[in-house]
């Protein structure tokens, strides 16, 4: 079996990254497929094993030490919000430096940077010393991983090595928010809010999404194989889940009243429910406040065949 290439030596996953290697690491949102960003070939690695389009830019994570500033252009309202927010589950879209490569950004003239806050990836990032792109480490479109387990069960075969961290803390991917010289907008939901990022700002941001925005926000994505059925409430779920029993299905149901569990356990509901063989899944929808929102946009795209 491959489970020998799980571990917690993280010297050897920089002894595996620093030689052109693919490491599955722990973000405190998703695991992520680390490779270290200014290595071509090994980037390319990363693109062949989740089967991704390479026109679908990464994000480039960095040490809370780097100086981010070689990578990106820093408006006000991004340095403001790295100081805000960083180490944790923000990433900032800015204008690229020279020194961000095309196999990074797709060619595009603006660079996704985080600083991430698991301890894990922070002392990888910390003793690379280097930029590592880190999409999440499962198969293009489909869910993403919460724990080493999910990593190998999708891409056993393809990493070189699984950083085992735990089961990740937040559990859903990153908020996006894109800081231009004139604009600044959110174009992915996460725990971190609109509002919380307007607070800091002391300003009204926008939100945006679409694929010319920022490419690979599909809106069909993290896709169980189980068709997404869902509902405003509890009693409106039960209702679905007895209809579609009595019509033979088999469901599997989802629902919390804790929003931060429900991210957290979000992705490995999806994946029992296609583990288990369940054709359905009944997922009755958190609230529209907090991380709520990203649940629910997660959700829907799950939802979208
Ligand atoms: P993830 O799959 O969580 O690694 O997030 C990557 C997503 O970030 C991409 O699919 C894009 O939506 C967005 N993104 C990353 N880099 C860029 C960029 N340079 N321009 C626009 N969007 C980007
Ligand atoms: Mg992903």
């Amino acid at each position: 079996m491959t489970e020998h290439k799980v571990t917690t030596d993280i010297a050897k996953a920089v002894e595996v990254l620093s030689s052109g290697g693919i490491v599955g690491m722990p973000t405190e949102t998703v695991y992520g497929l680390a490779a270290f960003a200014l290595d071509e070939n090994a980037v390319a690695r990363v693109f062949a094993a989740k089967g991704r389009p390479t026109n679908h830019p990464l994000i480039v994570h960095l040490s809370p030490d780097a100086d981010a500033s070689q990578w990106g252009e820093f408006t006000n309202e991004a340095r403001a919000l790295a100081d805000a927010f960083w180490p944790g589950p923000l990433t900032l879209l800015v204008r690229r430096t020279s020194l961000v490569p095309d196999w990074v950004t797709g060619g595009r003239d603006t660079v996704a940077l985080r600083v991430p806050s698991h301890p894990m990836a922070i002392e990888l990032l910390r003793a690379v010393n280097t930029g590592l792109v880190a999409p999440s480490a499962n198969k293009f479109g489909k869910v993403s991983p919460t724990t080493a387990a999910h990593v190998m069960d999708d891409l056993g075969d393809d990493v070189d090595l699984v950083l085992d961290g735990g089961a990740c803390a937040v559990g859903v991917e990153s908020t996006i928010v894109e800081c231009l010289p004139d604009s600044v907008s959110v174009l992915r939901p996460g725990t971190i809010t609109s509002d919380q990022i307007e607070l800091v700002l002391q300003a009204v941001v926008g939100s945006s999404s679409g694929e010319a925005r920022a490419p690979g926000m599909l809106l069909s994505h993290y896709s169980p194989d189980a068709d997404v059925f869902l509902v405003e409430t509890l009693e409106e779920g039960i209702q679905k889940k007895q209809e579609l029993t009595k019509n033979g299905r088999s469901v599997h149901f989802i629902h919390f009243d804790d929003i931060d569990e429900y991210a957290r356990h979000l992705y490995d509901e999806l994946r029992h429910a296609d583990l288990s063989k369940c054709d359905s899944i009944v997922a009755v929808m958190p609230v529209t406040s907090g991380v709520g929102l990203a649940i629910r946009d997660r959700l829907m795209k799950a939802a979208t065949r």
